[in-house]
C-alpha cells in the first residue's frame, strides 16, 4: 500500500507528475482542487462562495476540504493507497490527515518563483476531467481537446498572472511550513525542478528516481 503526497507551489509540476505516477503504482490520483471544481458544477450558494474564494487564489476552509478529502479516501479504490495532489495545504490539514492515516512518502517539488510563473503562463486544463497540459511542452494531441476524455481545454481563471502571484504568497505562508512537518517525520523527499527548460517528462523521471530511492532506503 502506497500513500504518497505531493507538496509544492502551483505550477511546480506536481499535477502532471502525480497524474503520470498514479498508474505506475496502480493507485488513484486525487487532486483536491479538481474534486472541488467537479463538485462546483452544480450551482448553489455555497458553491458560488467557494468559487469566488478559489478565483481570488485563496484557500477554502480546512473544515470543508477535510470533509471532501475524507469522503474521497473512504472510497474502495483507495484501499491500495493513493496519491494526494494539493492536500494537505495547511498544518491543520496535515495534523488531521496524520490522525486518520499514515503517509509513506511526501514528495516536495522544490521550484523557484521564476519557474512557477513561467510554467503557469502556459498551463491549460481539461474542463471535464481536470487533466493538466502545458501549451509549450505538453500540449494535447488535438488542439483544444483532451487526450483522455475529449473534453474542452480551458485556461483556469486562477492561472492568471495576478492570481497566480497571490497563490504563490498563500503557498509560502500556509503550505511551506509543511516541509518541516514531514522532514521531522522523516518521510520527505526533495525533487529540485529549478530549470525552466525542464520538460514534464524530465520532471516525472526525477520524481520517479526520488520515490524509488526513498523506497529502497526505507
Ligand atoms: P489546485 O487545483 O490544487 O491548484 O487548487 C485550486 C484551488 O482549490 C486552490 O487555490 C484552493 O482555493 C482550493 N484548494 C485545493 N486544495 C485545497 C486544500 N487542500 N485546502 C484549501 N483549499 C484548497
Amino acid at each position: 500500500m502506497k500513500k504518497i503526497i505531493f507538496l509544492g507551489p502551483p505550477g511546480s509540476g506536481k499535477g502532471i507528475a502525480s497524474q503520470k505516477i498514479a498508474p505506475i503504482f496502480n493507485i488513484p490520483h486525487i487532486s483536491t482542487g479538481e474534486l472541488i471544481r467537479q463538485s462546483l458544477k452544480e450551482e448553489n450558494q455555497i458553491g458560488k462562495e467557494i468559487k469566488e474564494i478559489m478565483e481570488r487564489g485563496e484557500l477554502i476552509s480546512d473544515e470543508i476540504i477535510i470533509e471532501i478529502l475524507k469522503e474521497r479516501i473512504s472510497n474502495k479504490d483507495c484501499n491500495k493507497g493513493f496519491i494526494l495532489d494539493g492536500f494537505p495545504r495547511t498544518i491543520t490539514q496535515a495534523e488531521i490527515l496524520n490522525q486518520i492515516i499514515d503517509i509513506d512518502i511526501a514528495v516536495h517539488m522544490n521550484v523557484t518563483d521564476n519557474v512557477v510563473i513561467e510554467r503557469n503562463s502556459a498551463r491549460i486544463t481539461c474542463k471535464e476531467c481536470g487533466k493538466i497540459y502545458n501549451l509549450k511542452d505538453f500540449p494535447p494531441k488535438m488542439q483544444g481537446m483532451c487526450n483522455n476524455c475529449k473534453g474542452e481545454i480551458i485556461r483556469r481563471k486562477d492561472d492568471d498572472l495576478e492570481i497566480m502571484k497571490e497563490r504563490l504568497e498563500v503557498y509560502k505562508k500556509q503550505t511551506l511550513p509543511l516541509i518541516d512537518f514531514y522532514k521531522e517525520k522523516e518521510i520527505l523527499t526533495e525533487v529540485f525542478c529549478d530549470k525552466i527548460e525542464q520538460t514534464p517528462e524530465q520532471t516525472f523521471q526525477k520524481v520517479m528516481e526520488a520515490i524509488n530511492k526513498f523506497i529502497e532506503n526505507n
